[in-house]
C-alpha cells in the first residue's frame, strides 16, 4: 500500500540586531564563551529587562513578506522547562498572542507554483549552547547565546516530500536575506530547521501520528532526512507497529533519525503570560512605517526580470537568487544599455549565467566577494562589440578581472591580447596553416566538410585566441576557393 508524506517545519531564525532581546549584549558570533552575558540574559532574579523594538520591527517584516495578518496586542509569555542552556529555566515566547498569523508562501515547484500555509511567526529568545566534550566526559556551556532575539516561523502541514521541504527552505531564505532580517547563516546555527513528519493512506484526511526531527544542519539534511523518516515510518505501519508521537534526532554521517524523547505536551511547559514585560501594542502607524519600507521580495523581482527585460525565467531566477547579484545586474544593464533593450539584457545574462556563476564557484564567494565591478563587465563586453577581443578571449580577461579587479582595458594591453582584424596580417597565417594541413585541404576537398572547422581552429590557435573568428573563416573560404 502507498502513502503519502506530510510534512510541516518550525524554523527558527537569529535576527539580526545588534543587541539581544531584553538587554545591551552583543549578539555577535563567535565572541570568547560566556563575554557577551549579563544578569538579565543569565537570569538572575530581580534582573529586568526591556524589550528589543528592532526585533519586534524585524518579525513584522518577516510576516508581511509571508503575507501574515499582524496581531494588535502582544504579550510574551513564559515557557518552563530546565535545560543547563536556560539558566532563567523558562523561555520567553509567544505562545498566546504570536505577533504573526495565517499567512502563506507561493513556492515554484518544477514549474507549478504551491502555496505553503505559515500557521505562524512569533518571536522568542535564543537559549545557550552546551558543548559536549566526550574526551574528556565534559559538558561546557556557553551563555553567548543566551537571550539572542529569534523568530519561529511555524508552517501548516502542507508539505508532501523532501523536494518541497528545500524549495520552500529556499525561498524562504531568500527573503528573510532580501529583507535583512537574519543572515541566515545554518552553519552558525542562524537559521535551524525541525522536521514534523507522518505518513497515512492517500485520500485520509486525518493526519497520522507524527514525529519531529531537530538537529537539522543543512538543507540536504532535510531532505534526506525527510526521505529517511518517511520510509521508517511506512516500515513501521505495514509491520503493524504504531508510530510513537516522538522528538528524533537526525544523525547526518549515520543518515538516520535516532528517538531521543517522548514528545511533551503544550501542558508540559505550564505557559503563563509573563509577568516582567508588558504586553505590546503594534499600532497602524508603526506598521505602516515598515510597509513603506519594504523592499522589492524575490518573486517580485524575478517576475519583473522577465516583463520587464524579457529574460527567461531560467535566468531571472538565478540573477534575483540574492539581491547583490539582482542589483549587480541591474547596474550592468543601465550602464551597457540606457534603454535596457532584451537583447542587452540576456547578453549581460549570458554572462552572469555562465562565466560570473563558475568563477564564483571555484573561488567560494558570492559576488561581492569578487573583485569584478559592474563597469568593469561593461567594458569588457565593449570591447568584445567593438571586436577589439573575440568572445573566447574576453572570458580569460574577465577571469582576471574578477582575480584582480583590474581594468580590462588595461589587461587586453599588458598580455597583448588585441584581436588581430588586420586583414593583411591575417591572411598570411592563414596561408600559412593552409600549408602546414595539406592533408586537411586535401580531406576538405574530398568533401569532408569537418576539416574546414579544423583549419579554423589552427588558425585560432597559432594566434593564440586572437583572430577574429569571423574574418578567419572569410578569409580561409578565399584562399580555399582560390586553390580550388
Ligand atoms: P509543537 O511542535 O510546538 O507542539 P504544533 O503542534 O503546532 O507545535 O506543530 C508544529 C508543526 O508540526 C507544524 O509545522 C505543523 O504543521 C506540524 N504538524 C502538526 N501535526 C502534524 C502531523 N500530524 N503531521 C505532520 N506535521 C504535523
Ligand atoms: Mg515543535
Ligand atoms: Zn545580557
Amino acid at each position: 500500500m502507498s502513502y503519502e508524506t506530510v510534512v510541516g517545519l518550525e524554523i527558527h531564525v537569529e535576527l539580526k540586531t545588534r543587541s539581544k532581546m531584553f538587554c545591551a549584549c552583543t549578539t555577535a558570533f563567535g565572541g570568547q564563551a560566556n563575554s557577551q552575558c549579563c544578569p538579565i540574559c543569565l537570569g538572575i532574579p530581580g534582573a529586568l529587562g526591556v524589550i528589543n523594538e528592532k526585533a519586534i520591527e524585524l518579525a513584522i517584516k518577516t510576516g508581511l513578506a509571508l503575507n501574515c495578518h499582524i496581531s494588535e496586542y502582544n504579550t510574551m509569555d513564559r515557557k518552563n522547562y530546565f535545560y543547563p542552556d536556560l539558566p532563567k529555566a523558562y523561555q520567553n515566547t509567544q505562545q498566546y498572542h504570536p505577533i504573526c498569523r495565517n499567512g502563506y508562501l507561493d513556492v515554484d515547484i518544477n514549474g507549478n507554483k504551491k502555496r505553503i500555509g505559515i500557521t505562524r511567526i512569533h518571536l522568542e529568545e535564543d537559549a545557550g549552547k552546551l558543548i559536549h566534550d566526550s574526551e574528556n566526559s565534559l559538558s561546557l556551556i556557553d551563555y553567548n547565546r543566551a537571550g539572542v532575539p529569534l523568530i519561529e516561523i511555524v508552517t501548516e502541514p502542507h508539505i508532501e516530500s523532501g523536494e518541497e521541504a528545500v524549495a520552500f527552505l529556499e525561498e524562504l531564505r531568500r527573503i528573510l536575506l532580501y529583507l535583512d532580517v537574519s543572515d541566515c547563516k545554518m552553519q552558525e546555527g542562524s537559521l535551524r530547521c525541525d522536521v514534523n513528519l507522518s505518513i497515512r493512506p492517500p485520500g485520509q484526511i486525518e493526519l497520522g501520528t507524527r514525529t519531529e526531527m531537530k538537529n537539522l544542519n543543512s538543507f540536504r539534511a532535510v531532505h534526506r532526512a525527510i526521505k529517511y523518516e518517511a520510509k521508517r515510518q511506512y516500515l513501521a505501519v505495514e509491520s503493524g507497529e504504531h508510530i510513537l508521537q516522538e522528538t528524533r534526532k537526525w544523525d547526518d554521517l549515520k543518515g538516520e533519525s535516532i528517538a531521543m524523547r517522548e514528545k511533551q505536551d503544550a501542558d508540559d511547559y505550564r505557559y503563563f503570560q509573563e509577568p516582567d514585560h508588558m504586553p505590546f501594542i503594534v499600532d497602524d502607524n508603526l506598521l505602516d512605517k515598515i510597509k513603506a519600507n519594504m523592499p522589492e521580495l524575490p518573486r517580485q523581482k524575478r517576475d519583473r526580470f522577465v516583463s520587464e527585460y524579457g529574460l527567461p525565467y531560467y535566468d531571472a531566477n538565478i540573477l534575483t537568487a540574492s539581491k547583490a547579484m539582482a542589483d549587480f545586474f541591474e547596474i550592468c544593464l543601465e550602464l551597457y544599455d540606457k534603454n535596457k533593450g532584451t537583447k542587452s539584457a540576456k547578453t549581460i545574462s549570458n554572462w552572469f549565467m555562465g562565466d560570473l556563476m563558475r568563477v564564483m564557484k571555484e573561488l567560494g564567494v558570492e559576488i561581492d566577494g569578487l573583485r569584478l565591478s559592474p563597469s568593469g563587465l561593461v567594458q569588457l563586453l565593449k570591447l568584445v562589440d567593438e571586436g577589439i577581443i573575440s568572445g573566447s578571449i574576453a572570458k580569460e580577461v574577465f577571469d582576471d578581472m574578477c582575480k584582480s579587479g583590474e581594468d580590462p582595458t588595461e589587461i587586453v594591453k599588458r598580455k597583448g591580447l588585441k584581436q588581430i582584424s588586420d586583414v593583411d596580417e591575417l591572411r598570411g597565417i592563414v596561408r600559412e596553416v593552409i600549408e602546414e594541413n595539406s592533408n586537411s585541404l586535401e580531406d576538405y576537398k574530398a568533401g569532408k566538410k569537418k576539416a574546414f572547422g579544423y583549419l579554423v581552429g589552427q588558425t585560432m590557435k597559432k594566434t593564440r585566441g586572437k583572430a577574429n573568428p569571423q574574418l578567419v573563416n572569410k578569409l580561409l573560404k578565399e584562399e580555399i576557393t582560390n586553390q580550388l
